[in-house]
């Protein structure tokens, strides 16, 4: 058993290209771009130059053929300047392009990815209905099949990227009668659809990552557009939710990390009856904390990463160690990351409750990790579900 945690130089390499990038392109533009709820223009094609688009996607579309340990240093590295725009990312590189591309056909990958990998294509996924949150196979979304074209009507809400999609992968029932398992998925090119509408939804938090209710009313697809296979979007939707889960808890182990160094520094330059406020216990206490609850949930979350990328076949799901798995590192790390940034705000004192300090927007965008992504309650009832399954037979 390898018990070591560092990084290999490559990983190295990345966090220190990522970190590069955020901090000095990012980092500046950070505060009025929340004030504005506005997405940087642009964004995905930075990423592109710095090559960190579809890490774990083939060489052969563009990718760094890497896995998904490198893609949650990516998004941990981003989270670190914007837990907003790391979800962002997250949606369109995993939540979309990779599903993509686990589950299209060899010519539909050499149409989207090679794009999605340099940045000219920005996606997002459509699960969630106003209907149909955490009951996610209860969704009423429909695609009607009428010769070889799939007429599809409904609506899917609180969809990340949502105003901003190049591609956009969805889920619809194609057949009612069969529930979870009469649901497919489909893909689009959003201008070359009619009967599609985006509406901006307003957040507290996440600001700059744009959030969208989309709408679609007799809108057309040809039935090439159906991945996967016909009835089996089901099986993609949980399958996707595992490396949704533990990618995504990058962003909030990046934010973690930044409550943390924001919260260390100001500790030590603030001064309170004569002394820096760090030489007072119940600060040094807070920071002790912080430090800890930051490195049990890197360890939750990288090594669920790990144990995703030695998968041959990186099936997840009902029944799977990887469910459980992926269900446990974002439940630890985004219920860590609400308690680390609540300190982080508290060290600051009033100051933390301002804008022009980044732990108030690390605070703010953190508690979308006990919702997003299948909430809390959700992903306990997975763990619990996985051992009372096996008895935690596997111990791991
Ligand atoms: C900023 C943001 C970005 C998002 N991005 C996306 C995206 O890109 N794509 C997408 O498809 N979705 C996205 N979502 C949707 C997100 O996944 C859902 O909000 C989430 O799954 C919960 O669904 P709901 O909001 O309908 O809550 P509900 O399902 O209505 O739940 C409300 C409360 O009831 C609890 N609850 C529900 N059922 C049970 C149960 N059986 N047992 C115990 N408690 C239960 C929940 O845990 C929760 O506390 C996003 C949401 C937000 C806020």
């Amino acid at each position: 058993m390898a018990l070591g945690f560092e990084f290999t130089p490559e990983q190295q390499m990345i966090e220190e290209v990522v970190w590069r990038w955020a901090s000095s392109w990012l980092e500046p533009q950070m505060a009025a771009l929340t004030e504005q709820d506005r997405m940087p223009p642009g964004l995905f094609q930075e990423l592109g130059k710095i090559g960190v688009n579809g890490i774990a996607f083939e060489e052969e579309y563009g990718g760094a053929g890497l896995g998904y340990v490198e893609t949650l240093l990516v998004y941990e590295t981003i989270g670190r300047v914007s837990n907003a725009l790391a979800m962002s990312v997250g949606a369109s590189q995993t939540l979309c392009f990779d599903n993509f591309r686990r589950n299209a056909t060899e010519e539909q990958k050499r149409a989207i990815l090679p794009k999605a990998c340099s940045g000219e294509y920005i996606g997002c996924l459509g699960i969630t209905e106003p209907n149909a949150g955490s009951d996610a196979m209860g969704m009423a979304t429909r695609a009607v099949k009428t010769g070889t074209r799939y007429v599809i009507n409904g609506s899917k809400t609180f969809i990340t990227n949502g105003t901003v999609a190049d591609v956009m992968l969805f889920y619809a029932k194609t057949d009612r009668a069969r529930g979870a398992h009469g649901i497919s998925a489909f893909y689009f090119l959003t201008d070359e659809v009619t009967g599609l509408t985006r509406e901006k939804i307003s957040k507290w938090g996440m600001r700059a990552s744009p959030t969208a209710l989309i709408t679609f009313e007799d809108m057309e697809l040809p039935e090439e557009n159906l991945i996967g296979g016909l009835n089996r979007g089901g099986a993609i939707l949980t399958n996707g939710l595992c490396t949704e889960r533990i990618t995504l808890s990058g962003c909030c182990l990046g934010s973690q990390r930044a409550c943390l160094e924001l919260s260390i520094r100001y500790a030590q330059e603030r001064v309170q009856f004569g002394k820096p406020i760090a030489s007072f216990q119940f600060i040094q206490g807070k920071l002790a904390d912080m430090y800890t609850s930051y490195m049990a949930s890197k360890w939750m979350a990288y090594s669920a990463a790990s144990y995703c990328d030695s998968l041959t076949n990186k099936v997840g799901g009902k029944g799977t160690d990887l469910d459980r798995k992926a269900a446990a590192a974002l439940l630890f790390c985004g219920e860590m990351g609400t308690k680390v940034a609540a300190d982080a705000v508290q060290i600051h004192g009033g100051y933390g409750y301002c804008p022009e300090y980044a732990v108030s927007r690390h605070y703010l965008d953190q508690k979308l990790w006990d919702i997003g992504a299948g909430t809390a309650e959700i992903r306990r009832m997975i763990i619990a579900r996985e051992l009372l399954r096996d008895n935690f037979q596997s111990g791991r």
